[in-house]
C-alpha cells in the first residue's frame, strides 16, 4: 500500500514537473528570442498575421489548392528559422568577421584563394540572413516536389568550408526534399579530406563519399556524381556555399513544373576576407554572353519580370556552378561534353542543349546560395590551361557573324551582291566577312552592298537587294542595345 502511495506520488510529482516544465521551455525560447541581440522583432504582417521579420509565425503547414487544382503548401522550417535568427557569435546572421591584421596574412588564403582562418572560426550551423524579396516570405510550393541528389564536387576544399556547405544544406532544406547529399573528391590530395572526412560523415548518413581515380577537372567529377545519384532532381553545388532559407522548394517547384527546366537559384557573395554574406552587386541581372563568349550579367528586360521580382525569370545562360535539374532529363540533353576540362564554357554547352531541346532556363529570386567568390584560383590546372574560351562544341558549328575581334572559328562570309551565304574560316582581314547592323537594312554586307536574305523552305541564306519591305529580310533582332551596335559598326570600319 505505502509502495503503491509512493509510485502514486512519483507519477503525480512527475506530472506536474512536466506540466510546468513543458510551458517553461515555451516561455523560456520566447525569453531567449528576446533578449539575444538579434531577436527577430515580432510584428502584425499582411492579413494580421504576426510575422518574425517578416515571416510568419503562425506554421502555416496546410495545404492551399490553386486554380489550376494543384495543392501548394508553406514549405518554411518556422522551427529552424527560429533557431537561426536566435544565434549570436562569429559570423552569425551572415554577418562580416572582424579580421585583424594577423587574419590577413598571405597564408591564410595560399590554399583556398579565401580566408580559411576566419572560415574555421565560423561555426559550421552558422545562420545567415535573410535577404530575399519581401514577397518569396508568403510562397506557396507543390505539396508534392520531386526529391534531389545534392552532387558537391570538390578539388582540395578546405574542411570547414566543405563542410559548412554540407551543413547548411541539411540545415535549411526540408529532409524529405534531400535524397542524398554526394560529395566528389576530385584527386585532392590534402589529409582532412581523407580518413577524417569519412569518420565526420559517418554521422551524416545521407552523405555520400565518391572519389575519382585521377585528376579529372569540375565536368568530369560532376558526371560522375551525377551518374551516381538516386535522386529525381540533381542539384549541384560548389563545395564552398551556403543555402539560405527554404532555398530548395521553389526551385524543384519550377522542375516539377516543367521536367525539360534547368533552374539556378540566385548566386549571393561570401566575401573571401571576412565572410559577410550579401548579395551580388546588380543582384536582379540574368546571364548573357558576348561575340567572343564572355559571360555577362545584363538587366532583365521588364517584360520578363513583370510586376513581381520576385518571379522566375528566363535566363539566356546559367551562370555556372549552381543549378537544378530533373536527372532523367540531364541524361537525355547528354550530360556535359566530356572534353570539357577543369572549368569554363560548360555553362554555354548545357544551356544552348537546353533551349535547342525545348526547355527552358530560368534564375529563380527566392532560391538564393551563398557562394565564395575566390581572390585567386589556388589550384593547379593540368596543361596549364584552366580557361576553354575559345572553344568548339562537338554536336555544333559555331556560328558567329564575322567582325573586327576573331577569336571565332567560322564567320558568315558573302563574295557577290546574290551569292549565298556561306560558313569560312574567319579572317579578320574584315572584306567579305564584314557585317553591319543597321535598323534599315538590317544585317547589311557593305562589300556587296546587298543585305542577307533567307528562304526558309529551302533552308537556304543568300545576298539579295536590300529592301526592307521583303518579310525574309526582316531580321528580328529583340532587345538591341544601339550604342553597342553603333560601336560595332564603327569598330567594323
Ligand atoms: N573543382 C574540381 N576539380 C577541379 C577544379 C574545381 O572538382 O579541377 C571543383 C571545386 O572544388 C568547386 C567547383 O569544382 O567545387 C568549381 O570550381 P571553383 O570553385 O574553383 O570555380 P569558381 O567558383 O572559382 O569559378
Ligand atoms: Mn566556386
Amino acid at each position: 500500500m505505502r509502495r503503491k502511495e509512493k509510485r502514486l506520488l512519483q507519477f503525480a510529482g512527475l506530472l506536474i514537473a512536466a506540466l510546468l516544465f513543458l510551458p517553461n521551455v515555451g516561455l523560456w525560447s520566447l525569453y531567449r528570442d528576446r533578449v539575444f541581440e538579434n531577436s527577430p522583432e515580432i510584428v502584425e504582417g499582411p492579413g494580421g498575421i504576426p510575422q518574425i521579420q517578416g515571416v510568419n509565425v503562425r506554421p502555416q503547414k496546410d495545404a492551399q489548392v490553386g486554380r489550376d487544382g494543384m495543392r501548394r503548401k508553406d514549405w518554411h522550417d518556422y522551427e529552424a528559422i527560429r533557431r537561426d535568427a536566435a544565434r549570436s557569435g562569429n559570423g552569425e546572421q551572415g554577418k562580416p568577421f572582424p579580421l585583424t591584421d594577423t587574419d590577413r596574412v598571405d597564408q591564410a588564403y595560399r590554399e583556398n584563394g579565401f580566408n580559411i582562418y576566419v572560415s574555421d572560426r565560423i561555426s559550421l550551423n552558422r545562420s545567415v540572413a535573410d535577404i530575399r524579396h519581401p514577397n518569396c516570405k508568403q510562397k506557396l510550393y507543390g505539396e508534392k516536389l520531386p526529391n534531389t541528389s545534392i552532387i558537391i564536387p570538390f578539388h582540395n576544399e578546405g574542411w570547414s568550408s566543405l563542410l559548412r556547405t554540407v551543413h547548411s544544406v541539411l540545415n535549411r532544406s526540408p529532409p524529405e526534399l534531400i535524397a542524398e547529399v554526394i560529395l566528389v573528391d576530385d584527386f585532392s590530395d590534402k589529409e582532412h579530406l581523407k580518413g577524417s572526412l569519412e569518420e565526420y560523415m559517418v554521422r551524416l548518413p545521407k552523405v555520400r563519399i565518391l572519389r575519382t581515380k585521377k585528376r579529372e577537372g569540375l565536368i568530369r567529377t560532376r558526371l560522375l556524381g551525377a551518374a551516381a545519384a538516386n535522386g529525381e532532381v540533381i542539384t549541384f553545388l560548389d563545395s564552398h556555399c551556403e543555402a539560405n532559407i527554404n532555398w530548395l522548394p521553389p526551385l524543384l517547384d519550377r522542375i516539377a513544373d516543367n521536367r525539360k527546366s534547368i533552374v539556378c537559384p540566385m548566386i549571393d557573395v561570401i566575401d573571401h576576407d571576412n565572410f559577410g554574406y550579401e548579395t551580388q552587386a546588380g543582384d536582379a541581372m540574368r546571364g548573357a554572353f558576348d561575340w567572343e563568349m564572355y559571360y555577362k550579367r545584363i538587366p532583365i528586360p521588364s517584360e520578363l519580370t513583370k510586376d513581381d521580382s520576385s518571379e522566375p525569370f528566363e535566363s539566356p545562360v546559367m551562370a555556372g556552378g549552381l543549378f537544378a535539374v530533373d536527372r532523367k532529363w540531364f541524361w537525355e540533353l547528354g550530360g556535359y561534353d566530356t572534353g570539357l576540362e577543369i572549368w569554363g564554357g560548360e555553362q554555354y554547352e548545357i544551356s544552348f542543349k537546353v533551349w535547342m531541346c525545348g526547355g527552358r532556363m530560368e534564375d529563380i529570386p527566392c532560391s538564393r546560395v551563398g557562394h565564395i567568390y575566390r581572390k585567386y584560383v589556388p589550384y593547379k590546372v593540368p596543361g596549364g590551361v584552366s580557361l576553354a574560351r575559345v572553344f568548339t562544341f562537338g554536336w555544333r558549328e559555331d556560328i558567329r557573324v564575322g567582325g573586327p575581334m576573331h577569336t571565332k572559328k567560322v564567320c558568315f562570309d558573302a563574295i557577290s551582291h546574290n551569292s549565298p551565304v556561306t560558313l569560312y574560316d574567319c579572317h579578320g582581314l574584315k572584306g567579305n566577312q564584314l557585317w553591319r547592323y543597321r535598323k534599315d537594312k538590317s544585317l547589311y554586307h557593305p562589300i556587296s552592298n546587298s543585305c542577307i536574305d533567307s528562304n526558309p523552305t529551302e533552308r537556304k541564306v543568300f545576298m539579295n537587294t536590300c529592301d526592307p519591305s521583303v518579310p525574309s529580310q526582316q531580321w528580328l533582332f529583340e532587345k538591341t542595345n544601339t550604342t553597342i551596335l553603333e560601336t560595332f559598326n564603327r569598330n567594323s570600319n
